[in-house]
């Protein structure tokens, strides 16, 4: 059963935002709307200045063919404005040829305008172009490549490792298509990398410190999984990582926060990053309930198990310390064909199970909005995105839990509420309340 059978766009968000946007903030559930649907484009934009969709380590696009991946979109906007009177709202840009929400340059002002089903939504702005990722590393390679800034400049994104082992397997993740993303742009742009050297990323960081116009404040370090059994050129995933990870810490150190996205590991291997200069740890768990893990994950299924990858991220509170180990889930994939549940409830009061299990230990989970790529294997199974009740009933979950075990903002996801969020994959920063964060 496919469930995401909304009729009417428009009334579906109106009444969202009459029933929830008092708690949640419009800005919110509107993103959830834009994120899960993705956008569409009357014409490429042309003749701006914007920074463009840089594919930093899955496409993010529901359409991926030659008519999208060779044109220039922005990596993000921003919507101001509009009916609801939205504060600025950052949203990363997921193409969707069919998407309802659409981005159209107004030819009296010559601006541009998002509309939902043709309903004017608010005023539009392009993710500004830095100098920095226009310039070259010394190896040549552009720093929109090798660390591209995202999340309006806030954060460099290192994907250091863009094919992921489980893919040689056949267990990579059912909503990933890291492999198919690198196949499709290397054909697009030559220049596009699998794996990044020491050297580039160093020289890139470098060209971002000496940039006035730099606002980074974190990095994340991250890319594909690599198998301890395995291997790649013979080191281990904590090998790779690490030797990034130490550069990084001895030339940058207190420069930027870090933040590492690699599989769950023994403490062992924990110490191993700590040590080396990781301050947030990234083990993303995905989906909570057990048998969705073991058939949309069928990797982190075989090659580690669900039952030590919980342990292992609740043990990693050890290492990094409280609100420092932030697993991430895809919010959405619940409710994919064929697996998932039949029934909204079911998806969130799952989901919900597992939030509420890591708050209480002191790990603070998050989600991304799920984009249901075409060149994902649920994408090949003709899914499309779960329904903005979900959304807006996990939006309420997520801020109820972390409310109730009297959690932080988590470090390294920038300013939190509405109008101020730069996280830009899902709105769990931008619901925030004001009154919420004045007592945290
Ligand atoms: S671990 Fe899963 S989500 Fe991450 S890159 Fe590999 S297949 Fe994709």
């Amino acid at each position: 059963m496919n469930i995401n059978k909304d009729k009417d766009y428009m009334a579906d968000v109106d009444y969202f935002i009459e029933r929830f946007g008092a708690s949640l903030s419009p800005e919110a559930i509107i993103k959830e709307d834009i994120l899960r649907q993705g956008i569409s484009f009357g014409d490429e934009p042309t003749g701006e200045n914007f920074s463009s969709k840089s594919y930093f380590i899955f496409s993010f696009n529901v359409d991926n063919d030659g008519s999208v991946i060779n044109k220039k979109y922005p990596e993000e906007i921003s919507v101001k404005n509009g009916p609801y009177n939205l504060r600025r709202t950052i949203i990363s840009v997921r193409i969707n040829k069919t998407s309802p929400y659409k981005v159209k340059l107004d030819p009296a002002s010559n601006e541009y305008k998002l509309y939902l089903e043709g309903n004017f939504i608010g005023d539009v702005f392009f993710s500004p172009e830095k100098s920095y990722m226009l310039k070259k590393t010394g190896s040549g390679k552009s720093v929109r490549d090798v660390a591209p800034t995202i999340e309006w400049g806030y954060l460099i994104y290192l994907a250091v490792f863009r094919m992921c082992q489980y893919f040689e397997n056949h267990t990579e993740c059912a909503f990933c298509d890291m492999n198919s993303n690198y196949v499709n742009q290397k054909k697009a742009n030559k220049n596009y990398s699998a794996v990044k050297s020491v050297g580039d990323i160093i020289s890139a960081l470098s060209i971002i410190e000496s940039s006035e116009d730099s606002e980074a404040k974190a990095y994340t370090l991250t890319g594909g999984s690599i198998i301890d059994e395995i291997k790649f050129k013979g080191d281990t995933e904590i090998d790779f990582y690490v030797r990034f990870l130490e550069a990084i810490e001895e030339k940058f150190r207190g420069k930027w926060l870090s933040k590492v996205v690699v599989q769950a590991h023994t403490q062992k291997n924990l110490k191993r990053l700590k040590s080396a200069g990781a301050y947030i740890y990234h083990t993303n768990f995905e989906v909570w309930d057990k048998n969705l893990f073991e058939k949309i994950c069928p990797g982190k299924s075989k090659f580690i198990g669900r039952d030590k990858w919980i342990k292992r991220i609740v043990d990693a509170v050890s290492v990094f310390g409280e609100y420092k180990v932030i697993p991430n889930f895809v919010a959405g994939i619940e409710l994919s064909e064929p697996y998932g549940f039949m029934d909204i409830d079911d998806a969130v009061n799952s989901t919900a199970e597992g939030l509420d299990f890591f708050m209480s230990k002191g790990v603070i989970p998050r989600y991304t909005t799920w984009c249901p790529e075409k060149t994902s294997k649920l994408g090949k199974l003709g899914n499309s995105s779960a329904p903005l009740e979900y959304y807006v009933k996990l939006l309420l979950k997520w801020h109820e839990l972390h409310y109730k075990y009297n959690l932080p903002v988590p470090e390294g996801y920038g300013s939190a509420g509405a109008g101020k969020a730069e996280f830009s994959v899902s709105a769990f920063m931008d619901a925030f309340k004001v009154e919420t964060l004045q007592n945290l």
